[in-house]
This record gives C-alpha cells, sequence and structure tokens, in this order.
C-alpha cells in the first residue's frame, strides 16, 4: 500500500451522510468473508485443530452466518456506492463479490493433507467479530474521548498487529510454551505441584491472577526502566489514541518475552487446565477492556483491580504520570513498590515520549533494532578504515 492510500485510510473518518459507515460495514464484512471462505475450503491449514470439531458439528450455522455476512457487505456496499456515491462502498462490494465466489464453492479447492501447522484465520476472524460487536457499541455509549472515531488514526496499523497476533497463535505457543514444557520434563517434581492441584478451580484461579501478575509488573517496569527493553516497549506506547485495538499494538519480541515469562509460573506451580484457561480468557478480555476509550471510574474498585482509568495514566504522556502504573492487574503492586499515579482526574494525552516512532507496522518491527544496526554498522565503518 502506498504511503498516500496509508494516509487515506487512516484518516478515514466515520461521518454519518457520506456513505462512509456502510462503506466500511461492507469492506469489513468482505474481507471477513474472504477469510471466512478460505477457512472453508482449506481448513486443514487455516483453521486451529481445536476447533475443527465445533466447525463439523455446527456446519451449517457457520455456513449460514458466512452467507449472511456476504449478503450484508453487498447490501451496505449497494447503499454506500450507489445511494451515497462513494467509491468504498464499490470497493465493498468487490471484496463480497470474491467472497460470493469463494464462498459458494464455485472455485474447487485442492484437497490438503492434514498439516502440523496452520494459521488461526478462524480464531482471527471469530475474536475480531466478537470483541467489535461487544466493544464499538460500548465505546460508543461510554466513551471517554468523545471526538475520537472508530477509524482514528493508526487503526490500519494495530488491525494488522491483531491480525499478527491471532493469525500467528500456534507460532507464538510453540515459540513459549513448548521450551517451558519440554523443560519442565526433565525438571525433579516440584513438592509444590500437589499441594496447588489439590485446592478448588477458583482459588487456583485467584492464585494465578496474583503470581503471574507479580511477574509481569516486573518485567512491565524492567521493559521501562532498561534501554533495550523500552525500544520494545516504546512500540506498545506509540499509540496516540487508546481503544480496544490499541491494545493489540505490542512488537513480536515483548509478545514472547512477556508469554514466555509468564507462562513459566503456570507450570512450575502446576496449576489445572480448567483453571489457566479460566485464566487466560478473563485477562485477554481485561488486557483490552483497560485500553479501551470508556469513562468508567469504578469507585470502590479501582485500587483493587487494573482499571481503564488506571490504565489510561500508564499510557499518558504527562510527566507526572511517565513510568507508572505498572500492574496489569493488581494495582497493589504499583502501592508497594511505590510506582502509582492515579490522581482525580482523568488522563487525556498519550504516546511515546523522547522517541519518534514510525506508523507503519513492518517500520515499528525494525525501529528497535535500528540503533544496534547503526552502531555495528560505525564500527564496521571504523574498523575497515586503513
Ligand atoms: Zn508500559
Amino acid at each position: 500500500m502506498t504511503d498516500q492510500l496509508r494516509a487515506k485510510f487512516e484518516n478515514l473518518e466515520l461521518n454519518a451522510g457520506l456513505g462512509k459507515i456502510s462503506a466500511f460495514i461492507s469492506m469489513s464484512l468482505g474481507l471477513l468473508g474472504i477469510f471466512g471462505a478460505l477457512c472453508f475450503l482449506f481448513p486443514s491449514v487455516l483453521t486451529m485443530p481445536e476447533l475443527r470439531p465445533v466447525y463439523s458439528k455446527h456446519y451449517d450455522i457457520f455456513y449460514l452466518s458466512l452467507i449472511i455476512g456476504i449478503v450484508l457487505s453487498v447490501i451496505f456496499g449497494a447503499f454506500s456506492s450507489i445511494v451515497r456515491q462513494n467509491r468504498y462502498g464499490f470497493y465493498g462490494l468487490c471484496l463480497a463479490l470474491i467472497a460470493a465466489i469463494l464462498g459458494c464453492g464455485l472455485i474447487k479447492a485442492p484437497t490438503l493433507p492434514s498439516l502440523p501447522f496452520y494459521a488461526g484465520i478462524d480464531y482471527f476472524i471469530l475474536t475480531l467479530v466478537i470483541l467489535a460487536l461487544i466493544f464499538i457499541p460500548l465505546e460508543g455509549f461510554f466513551a471517554k474521548n468523545t471526538d475520537q472515531k472508530i477509524l482514528r488514526v493508526g487503526w490500519v496499523t494495530d488491525m494488522k498487529y491483531f491480525m499478527f497476533s491471532h493469525v500467528g497463535i500456534q507460532l507464538f505457543t510453540f515459540l513459549t510454551v513448548m521450551p517451558i514444557q519440554y523443560w519442565i520434563t526433565h525438571l525433579p517434581n516440584n513438592p509444590i505441584v500437589p499441594y496447588v492441584q489439590a485446592q478448588p478451580i477458583w482459588l487456583q484461579f485467584i492464585e494465578l491472577l496474583i503470581v503471574v501478575d507479580f511477574v509481569v509488573y516486573w518485567l512491565h517496569r524492567a521493559m521501562h526502566e532498561v534501554d533495550f527493553l523500552w525500544r520494545f516497549h516504546a512500540i506498545h506506547h506509540s499509540t496516540e489514541y487508546m481503544d480496544w485495538l490499541a491494545s493489540s499494538r505490542l512488537h513480536v519480541v515483548e509478545v514472547l518475552m512477556t508469554r514466555f515469562l509468564a507462562t513459566l509460573p503456570i507450570f512450575l506451580l502446576g496449576f489445572h487446565t480448567s483453571a489457566v484457561f479460566a485464566y487466560l480468557i478473563f485477562i485477554s478480555f481485561h488486557a483490552i477492556f483497560i485500553h479501551s476509550n470508556v469513562r468508567f471510574r469504578f469507585p470502590y474498585l479501582r485500587w483493587l483491580i487494573a482499571t481503564p482509568e488506571f490504565h489510561h495514566w500508564h499510557h499518558s504522556s504527562e510527566k507526572p504520570a511517565i513510568d507508572k502504573n505498572y500492574a496489569a492487574f493488581i494495582p497493589l503492586y504499583d502501592v508497594i513498590f511505590k510506582s502509582v499515579y492515579m490522581p482525580n482526574h482523568l488522563a487525556s494525552v498519550y504516546g511515546t515520549v523522547g522517541y519518534k516512532i514510525p506508523n507503519s507496522f513492518i517500520k515499528q518491527f525494525t525501529w528497535p533494532f535500528k540503533k544496534y544496526i547503526k552502531k555495528l554498522r560505525n564500527r564496521f565503518d571504523h574498523s575497515s578504515k586503513p
């Protein structure tokens, strides 16, 4: 995508009456329709093995959802392009047409054998649809920053992060969980494990919140205080607009590091799988919620659990808020380790201070390495001089 086109997309604002909202809905549904149709055509490589039995059992429901999505994409695209004369509506119609061709089985897909590697495109579609259905209305009705558009500056970049982390779920799990699992099997039995597993699931769930959050607190603090780590974490802080999608902006090195260190205590202490699954679903949802553009302040809960108010201050570019509120879930850690900042008003300006972080997904990936590549280059230049 050219810079001009990207700028156009990122600055695309939702204004009623111009056909942009319907064009956006049409394009989104058209794109999701294409991804969904591809999942039907190549399930062995594009869907998660854990979810495949659900798809076969409820095949009709999923296929009907695909058709409804494509039909809605056509309706919104036609309204936008014909009634409102918006060319993005026409693009939506084109996407819907491609999805329809793929989805109606007009193209016969070759049968692929079940492969050991897959892309979680289905996981991406399902989570995107569920989260969009929850957070877009929530931010619409209870917006903290009422002027902020759904398609604010940087949404395309954040959507790429969202897609990358969901489609690549197997790769992330493989790189973080597998080494730990391998390592654990070679360790002597931990005497604490039977005591942990003897406890009820709800208690293990609470313990997971306390233990993992302690590890995440110190890792997060290290990412702010150690320059090498900060370069990766600065990408997450570069967003100037807080919303549910902004939570996805995480450099791949940070994702791998956090998942690796957060998974360690879970395996070392041997928590029950049910407690771990419940914890993972809860904490993933909570992480998105605390980034969202909502004005809830939770007067009684705000010191007990991390709220959007608490985490928005962490992202604030105001001087007193810099390097504060590291806890992902338990603000008490910030109180104990003296890094809390919670004034009476809400945070309003966000972004990385001191660095100009590029806007594009690829440039953000290479940005943390630039300083070191430059150093190496300088050293090489000096040593090659006679
Ligand atoms: Zn941070």
